[in-house]
C-alpha cells in the first residue's frame, strides 16, 4: 500500500505528527493534509505543553516514553528548536500515608520499578539529583519519592511548609508543540506532502474515500486510498460520516499565564501538582455569598485536588501557567472557547495553597493575563483511539485527552505502523477499537487510575 494516497483530516499537533510518521514509514510524501483553519490554531495551541512519564498502567507508560524518546530525537536533531527542558513534574501532598501512590508508580513501571524508584527520608539525600539546570539532557528516569520535610524545603523553598512527600518524576517538562509542529510541517513539505485549508463535509466510502471539501473557493470532491481522522474535538463527526461510533466525549478545561512580577514561583520549579483535594482559599464574606448563590454554592465546598502551576518562557522569562482540570461535564465542542470568568480567581486561590507567595495576586490578577481554554476528547478510561477506524483504509489518531502534545509522537508512529503493516508495539492494540471487546482488560481500566491532570 505504500503508493496510496493519504487524506489526513486536522493539522493539530495529532495530524501532523501522524503524516510525519506515515511520511518517514513509506519513504514518500503522497499525503494531503487538511484543516479548516490554520496548523495548530486548535486544541493543539491550547496545551501547556507539558510531558511525563507519569501514569498507574504500563501500556500509558511506555506509549509516553517513547513518545518523549522520539521528541528528544527531534530536539537533537533539531538544536532544540522545541525548547524541550527537563526539571520534571513535583506531585505534592500533605499526607503522610503515600503507599497508593507509591503503588501506582511500581505498577506504572512494572518490572523496571525498582530500579526507577529512590526513596529520599534524610535531609541530606546525596542521590537526589539537583534540577537547578533546565536541560534535559542526563536527567535519571524514574521518581524521586521525597519524604524528609527539611529536604523538601531545602530543595522547594516556596511550596507549603505542611507539604509531606514529593513524589518527583525526573523524566518530564515542558517543549513548545508549535515549534514541533511547525518542524514537522517542514520536514513534510520537503518530503513533497501537500496541504489545504478546507473543511471536511463528507466522506463516501466506496473504491477508495470520495470527500466533500469546503474551502474559500467553494466546494469541490476529492478521492484518497486512505483518510486518518485527526479531528481532534471533531473526531466523532468525521467517524459518523463513515458510519463509526467512537465511543469519546469533550471537557472543556481551563488555564490562565499572566507575567509574574512578584517573582512568586521560582524560576527553577518543577511542573508542581498540589495533589490535595481543598476548600478554596475564600474570605468568610466571599464563602457566605458562594453559598446563598445555588450556581455557585459547589464553590464554597470541598475541590478536587491536581492544580497546577509552572514557570513559562524559560529561566530568563517571567510570566507564569496555572491550571486545574476539575470540570468532568462533558459538552458540545465548539470552536468558540466557553471560558468561566471567574475561572482565573478559582485556580489562582487553588494554586496558591501550595505556592502561598501567590496569594499576592488575590483579586488584583495582572491586567495582561491571559485566560484560554479547550476541549478535552477523551474516552472514559482515558486511554486513546489509535488504529484502523470501519471501512478498510479509515483510520483515526484521535481521543488524546489532556496528553496530546506529548504523546502526539508516538500516537503518529502508531497509527503510521498499522497504516504500513510496520511493527506494532505492545500497546497497540490496547489502544485499538477492538479493546472493547476484551472484557478483562475494561474491567481493568474501570478499577484503575485514569491519570488526569
Ligand atoms: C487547556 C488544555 C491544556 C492541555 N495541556 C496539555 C499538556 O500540558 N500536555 C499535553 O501533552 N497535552 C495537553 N493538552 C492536550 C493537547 O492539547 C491535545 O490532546 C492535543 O492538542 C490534541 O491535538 P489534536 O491534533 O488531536 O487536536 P486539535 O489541535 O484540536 O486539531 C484538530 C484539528 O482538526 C480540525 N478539524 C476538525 N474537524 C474538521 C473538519 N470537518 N474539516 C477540517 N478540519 C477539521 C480542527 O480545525 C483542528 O485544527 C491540553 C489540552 C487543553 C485543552
Amino acid at each position: 500500500m505504500s503508493n496510496a494516497t493519504t487524506l489526513v483530516i486536522g493539522t493539530g499537533i495529532v495530524g501532523i505528527a501522524t503524516a510525519y510518521y506515515l511520511s518517514r514509514a513509506e519513504g514518500h510524501g503522497r499525503i494531503t493534509l487538511v484543516d479548516r483553519d490554520q496548523p495548530m490554531a486548535y486544541t493543539s495551541a491550547q496545551s501547556g505543553e507539558n510531558y511525563r512519564t507519569w501514569w498507574s498502567e504500563p501500556a500509558m507508560v511506555n506509549f509516553t516514553s517513547r513518545s518523549i524518546e522520539l521528541m528528544e530525537e527531534i530536539a537533537r536533531d533539531s538544536g532544540n528548536r522545541i525548547n524541550m527542558n527537563r526539571r520534571g513534574y513535583a506531585l505534592c501532598t500533605r499526607e503522610s500515608d503515600i503507599d497508593t501512590l507509591v503503588e501506582q508508580v511500581r505498577k506504572g513501571y512494572g518490572d523496571r520499578a525498582e530500579d526507577l524508584l529512590r526513596f529520599h527520608t534524610s535531609a541530606e539525600a546525596p542521590g537526589y539529583q539537583s534540577f537547578e539546570s533546565p536541560d534535559w539532557e542526563g536527567v535519571r528516569d524514574g521518581v524521586d519519592v521525597v519524604s524528609n520535610q527539611e529536604l523538601i524545603r531545602a530543595r522547594f523553598p516556596g511550596y507549603d511548609p505542611e507539604v509531606r512527600n514529593i513524589l518527583h518524576v525526573r523524566r518530564g517538562g515542558d517543549i513548545s508543540g508549535q515549534q514541533m509542529g511547525m518542524y514537522m510541517l517542514e520536514k513534510l513539505r520537503e518530503a513533497g506532502a501537500q496541504r489545504i485549508v478546507a473543511e471536511v463535509e463528507d466522506i463516501v466510502a466506496q473504491n477508495g474515500f470520495t470527500v466533500t471539501l469546503r474551502g474559500a473557493d467553494g466546494t469541490k470532491t476529492e478521492v484518497f486510498d486512505r483518510v486518518v481522522n485527526a479531528a481532534g474535538p471533531f473526531a466523532d463527526r468525521i467517524a459518523k460520516m463513515l458510519g463509526v461510533e467512537l465511543p469519546i466525549y469533550n471537557t472543556f478545561q481551563q488555564k490562565i499565564a499572566f507575567e509574574d512580577r512578584e517573582g512568586a514561583i521560582p524560576r527553577a520549579t518543577p511542573f508542581s501538582i498540589d495533589l490535595d483535594g481543598q476548600e478554596i482559599d475564600w474570605t468568610d464574606e466571599e464563602r457566605a455569598m458562594l453559598q446563598d448563590d445555588p450556581e455557585h454554592a459547589w464553590l464554597a465546598g470541598q475541590m478536587p485536588g491536581s492544580i497546577h502551576c509552572r514557570p513559562d518562557g524559560g529561566d530568563g522569562g517571567k510570566w507564569i501557567k496555572l491550571g486545574w482540570a476539575y470540570n468532568e461535564t462533558p459538552g458540545t465542542a465548539t470552536f468558540e472557547q466557553p471560558t468561566d470568568p471567574n475561572f482565573p480567581e478559582i485556580v489562582l486561590r487553588g494554586a496558591a495553597r501550595l505556592n502561598p507567595a501567590l496569594k499576592a495576586y488575590y483579586g488584583q490578577l495582572p491586567r495582561g493575563m491571559h485566560h484560554y481554554g479547550g476541549w478535552y476528547t477523551m474516552t472514559e478510561e482515558n486511554w486513546p483511539l489509535i488504529g484502523p477506524m470501519g471501512p478498510e483504509g479509515a483510520f483515526m489518531t484521535c481521543a488524546l485527552s489532556g496528553y496530546g502534545t506529548m504523546a502526539a509522537c508516538a500516537a503518529g508512529e502508531l497509527c503510521a505502523a498499522w497504516m504500513s503493516g510496520g511493527a506494532l508495539p505492545d500497546y497497540a492494540r490496547g489502544f485499538a477499537l477492538t479493546r472493547y471487546q476484551d472484557e478483562a482488560l475494561m474491567a481493568a481500566l474501570a478499577e484503575a487510575d485514569r491519570g488526569l491532570l
